[in-house]
């Protein structure tokens, strides 16, 4: 028996932000990164929907690259004033994954860091708040993987937190909300996103829907990755590849990756590669290798 891991509700397309206008709850809070998901405007969309919706909304921002358990914890306990019902990652992998660290501190202030780098360590979610993700890059598809990728900076190790549990319940791909990505993000995600589907396709575990995502997915890239790069606005084409993303991480989320992801995590918290970059250069030595 297989079950098929994903996102309860997908809304994707150029303009599907404004489905939080249709939210019901009281309070969200939206977890984001630096300064962009301001700059470009979406942050102040995603507040006037909420509002829409008639949810008091909070602000956590400046969730940085490669989040610590450290930043968890403080978002947690900003979550526990607030008392949200509905989390809400917004922005790049990091503040997504960020947020569902926070997710869980919040749900369990006591729950052990340690013991959940063991995959699905994870204690049951949704007591006091749902998920849902919204991403700003076209890789990592978190917004539909039950993955949180969280660093122990004083170990300078990358752990991969693992559990069904952390599986967003509303996912909204936005092409969109890609368009002021600068082209050294789009191509280290974009690699990010084919390595998903190269690995999920080739992986052990045998899964039908995976492989007919991963290939689906891979060809997506290889027809619109360059055309993302070169013309930051074409929104078919950051939507096409927010599809890709999305689709490889819903590949991988069924049938698991392989030793690039492995290698990938420690070189990235060793030496600071961005993660795509050091997928890209782990992936023909892979190949060749297996
Ligand atoms: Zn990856």
């Amino acid at each position: 028996m297989s079950k098929l891991f994903v996102a309860s509700e997908v809304f994707h397309g150029a303009g599907t932000l404004s489905e939080l206008k249709n939210l019901t709850g009281k309070k969200a809070i939206i977890v984001t990164g630096g300064q962009s998901m301001k700059n470009s405007g979406t942050l102040d969309r995603a507040i006037s929907y909420l509002t829409e919706a008639e949810l008091e909304t909070a602000i956590f921002d400046g969730v940085e690259e490669d989040p610590s358990s450290a930043t968890s914890l403080r978002g947690a306990a900003v979550m526990t004033d607030f008392q949200p019902d509905w989390i809400i990652g917004l922005g790049g992998c990091s503040a997504i994954d960020a947020a569902k660290m926070m997710w869980v501190f919040y749900e369990y202030p006591d729950a052990n860091f340690e013991a959940m780098t063991q995959p699905f360590n994870v204690p049951t979610l949704r007591q006091k708040a749902k998920f849902i993700a919204i991403p700003s890059t076209s890789g990592t598809g978190t917004e539909t993987t039950g993955l949180a990728v969280i660093t122990d900076r004083e170990k300078g190790v990358k752990y991969p937190i693992v559990s069904y549990e952390l599986t967003p319940d509303i996912a909204i791909v936005d092409g969109e909300i890609c368009a002021t990505m600068p082209a050294h993000i789009t191509s280290n995600t974009g690699l990010d996103a084919l390595t998903h589907c190269v690995e999920a396709y080739v992986s052990n575990i045998e899964n039908n829907y995976a492989d007919a995502l991963a290939k689906g997915g891979l060809e997506i890239v290889f027809e619109n990755l360059e055309e993302a790069v070169k013309n930051p606005t074409n929104i078919i084409a950051r939507q096409n590849m927010h599809d890709a993303s999305f689709m490889g991480g819903l590949a991988f989320n069924n049938a698991w990756l392989g030793i690039v992801h492995s290698l990938s995590h420690q070189v990235g918290a060793l030496y600071g590669v961005p993660h795509g970059a050091s997928n890209a250069i782990f992936l023909p030595n892979v190949i060749r290798f297996n």
